[in-house]
Order: structure tokens, then sequence, then C-alpha cells
């Protein structure tokens, strides 16, 4: 067995999700742009530079946050870190990242926030360029500024949809500054067609996610790691397939767990959660994507087909198009050696539809497989994915499930029958909740022979084809 290594993570393409813009600066761009104001009196070389970032305590950290943003003096300070941090993602395999840009935090030196995300943008496009990683910029609108200015600053952000600005989210203080207080704002953003994430259980407790996941509609949670702490909260993102940006290193450095070991990300998947590992501020923490996906594997244990499940959520959790989404997905499980299988005993972790397929060859990529009548293992059109459905459906009893499970799956099902006949269906809903309810049934009815012969085939043919049909 080839043993899991940085080197092996790092050929292993995947998304990042939560990484914030200026806690990810090289410490080589970095020192550059402290060359560029003077500063090296403070910190005359690279090496004094890494030392600063040794924290003795979190008022430490704090300050060397405050500090690394006075080297931000110009707009095109951002065009040149989007750059850099492209670059250092381009290092580690990385294929396509939503950064988030503090836009606001930096007018107090005089910037305009517009023209930060503007700058920022073009330092994406000249990263996609050169490296070929694609982006989708999150603005986060930073909770302690309040919502009267986060929805002006919203609004000032809105012509910028159509150039690469794919969502908002909403860092800083989870306690001072609670996520109801910015419903309007989110129901605003989501008019102006943004996709909407915001950091919560991460200070602060479950009901933080629960505002977030109800009061905001957020599509994805930022960390969202104390969910943990409220069962019925942990079946509720289970159910509604709402992604949590996890970011392991910085519950560490940040006190939330104890351990890299106590982490509860495994109880996470084990719920049917479904979770994506990211790096959060990796300069200031001292970690990277790589290190992140590797510290899993060395402190819990993650095998080489569990984390190549993380990535194929990290791609399927992501903002990108679903045809962008498929492609990323198609060239992890080319490069993953898992021969696009789910490997035995993955826990839990190989029924998402992203990650089943029957056998792709090597130009037919898992999720696009060839259609045609007759194909093996896929199905040929609408009528043949509703009559999948159906037979779903009426499979399910057999499953021995609770009354209740039962009747949510039923759900579910029959939600993606109602999409599936609908004038422009996308694939991408059906094939996600088809994939939850195979979640369910696997934790739920392992025993089951039923499940494992006639219903999780199903599902998987459902899934894919889904995806196939409705890209
Ligand atoms: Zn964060």
């Amino acid at each position: 067995m080839k043993a899991i290594d940085a080197a092996r993570i790092r050929a292993l393409p995947k998304a990042e999700l939560h990484l914030h813009l200026e806690g990810a600066i090289p410490l080589t761009a970095l020192y550059t742009l402290v060359r560029k104001y003077g500063g090296e009196g403070e910190v005359p070389s690279l090496e004094a530079l890494a030392r600063r970032f040794v924290y003795t305590d979190f008022e430490h950290f704090i300050r060397t946050w405050i500090w690394k943003n006075k080297f931000l003096r110009e707009h095109e300070d951002f065009d040149f870190i989007a750059y850099e941090v492209v670059r250092a993602l381009h290092d580690q395999g990385v294929v396509y990242v939503e950064p988030f840009v503090s836009a606001g935090e930096h007018r107090n030196r005089g910037l305009d926030p517009v023209e930060v995300v503007r700058a920022t943008l073009s330092g994406l496009v000249r990263g996609y360029r050169d490296f070929g990683i694609g982006y989708g910029l999150i603005v986060d609108l930073v909770r302690d500024f309040g919502p009267e200015q986060g929805m002006a600053w919203l609004r000032s952000f809105a012509p910028l949809r159509a150039e690469g600005v794919v969502g908002i989210g909403l860092g800083g203080s989870e306690h001072r500054f609670p996520a109801r207080l910015f419903q309007e704002v989110y129901a605003e953003a989501r008019r102006l067609d943004f996709h909407l994430t915001a950091h919560a259980g991460e200070a602060a407790g479950p009901e933080s996610v629960w505002e977030a996941i109800d009061l905001l509609g957020v599509e994805r949670v930022g960390h969202g790691v104390r969910a943990i702490e409220d069962p019925r909260l942990v079946a509720e993102l289970a159910r509604r397939g709402v992604p949590l940006e996890l970011c392991p290193v910085s519950n560490l450095r940040t006190g939330v767990v104890t351990a890299l070991a106590r982490h509860p990300i495994r109880e996470l998947l084990a719920a049917g959660v479904r979770v994506t590992v990211n790096s959060d501020d990796p300069t200031l923490f001292g970690t990277s994507l790589v290190g992140e996906y590797l510290a899993l594997h060395r402190e819990l244990s993650f095998t080489w087909p569990e984390l190549v499940a993380l990535a194929r959520e990290s791609f399927a959790a992501s903002f990108a198009d679903a045809a962008d989404r498929a492609a990323h997905v198609a060239a992890l499980e080319r490069v993953s050696g898992l021969d696009g299988r789910p490997a035995e005993g993955q826990d839990g972790l190989e029924g998402h539809a992203m990650a089943t397929s029957d056998k792709p060859g090597d130009d037919a990529p898992a999720l696009l497989p060839p259609a045609g009548p007759g194909e093996a293992g896929h199905v040929a059109s609408r009528d043949e994915l509703l009559r999948i459905l159906h037979e779903l459906r009426d499979h399910l009893p057999q499953a021995g499930l609770d009354e209740d499970t039962a009747r949510i799956l039923d759900h579910d099902l029959k939600v993606a029958e109602e999409h599936a006949q609908g004038v422009s269906p996308k694939g991408i809903i059906i094939s996600t909740r088809v994939s939850g309810v195979g979640e369910v049934l696997k934790h739920t009815g392992e025993a089951v022979e039923h499940v494992q012969t006639v219903l999780l085939p199903l599902v998987r043919r459902a899934a894919d084809f889904a995806m196939h049909l409705f890209q």
C-alpha cells in the first residue's frame, strides 16, 4: 500500500473553500510588502518575519493580524497578494479556490472597499491565467461593522457579481454581532444572486449555526464545528445537506479543540453531515491545505479513500457551476488511484453522488458517462430517471427504517422527482437529494440486504444520471 505523505496529497486535485486572503499571504510575499513600505527596521529579514508569527498568546495573535495589515496600503497590493496566494495554492495541488477578502476592513487605511475587491479579482484573474486555478471571490462583510454598513457595502459590490464575486460571507465577532442582525442583508444578497456563507459555530455555540441556516439561509457554514454540541442540529445539517467549512488546525490554534485527535470531524461525517476541510488563515496558523489533510491522516487515521472523499466534497460544496464541479471531480477520480470506486470500510463517505460512478475509463470521467440507451449502468432519458426515482420510493418501505426517517426520505425523493419533472432541472439538486437519501440508508439500514442490493445501486444510478442529464 502506498504511503500517505505530503507529495501524494499535493498530487490530489482539491478545492479550498475557507481561506482569508489576508491570513494567507505567503511570508515571502509579505516580506516584499514590508520592504516596499520600509518596514525593515522592525523585521530586518525573512527569518525575523517568520518569528513574528510564533505567538505567545491569543492577544499576540490579534496584534499580529492587525500589524501585518498595515503593509496593505494600496489597492494594487491586493492584486499582488491574491496572485501570490494563488501561486502558493497551485504548489499544493489546489485547482479551485473561493477566498474571502475583508474588503471593508481596510478602509481605515484610506482604501476603497470596491477597489480592494476589484484589485483582488485582478490578481485572481492573473493567477487563473498563469496557474489555471479557478476562483469565486467571497466578500466578507465583517459583522463587527454592523448590518447597516454591511448592507451599504453589499450593494456597492453588486455590480461585481458578474466579474467573479460569487458570494457573501460574515466573519468577525459571532458573540457580539449574532447572525440574526444580518437577516435583511442576507435576503438582499440572495436577491442580488450572491451565494451565501457565514462564520458560525466557531467562537459561539450551536445557536449561532441555527441562526445562520434558519435566518440567513446560508448554503454553507463557515466552521460550524460546534454544531456537534447539539444532536438535533447535527441531524438537521445532515438532512438539509448544508456543508460545513471545517478548518481543523485553526480550531486547534484558537482553542476550539484541545487536540486534533479530539476534533469532531469524524462524528460529523458519521452523522451524515457534509464536511469540507480548509486552512482558514494558513500563514497566521502555520498550516496549509496539504498540512490539514496530512494532519487528518496522522491524528485521526483518515485513509486515502477518505481523504479523496474530502477532496471530492470540496468541489461538490463549492459555488462553481455544475459543469465545472463535474469536470474537477472527473479529474480527481482519474488521479485518485481509486478507480472511481469507493473503497471498503470508508465509513459512510463513499455514497455521495460525486463519489459514485461505474468504473470510469480514462476517457470516461466519473460524472460525465457516455450516454446512450442500454449503456450498462446508465439510463438514457428523463423518463428513465423518473422511473428509477419512482422505484426507489416503492422499495423504500422494505429498508426497515423507522417511520420518521422513512417519511423524510420519501419526501426527499419526491422533491427530486418534482425537480426532475421541472422545466430546467439542475442535476446537482436532484443528485444531492438522492445522495442524501443514500447516506441515511447506509447508516441506518446497513444490515438490510435489500438496502445493499436494491436501494443503494438505484441511488447511485439516479444520482449519476441526474448529473449527466441536467448539466
Ligand atoms: Zn474564517
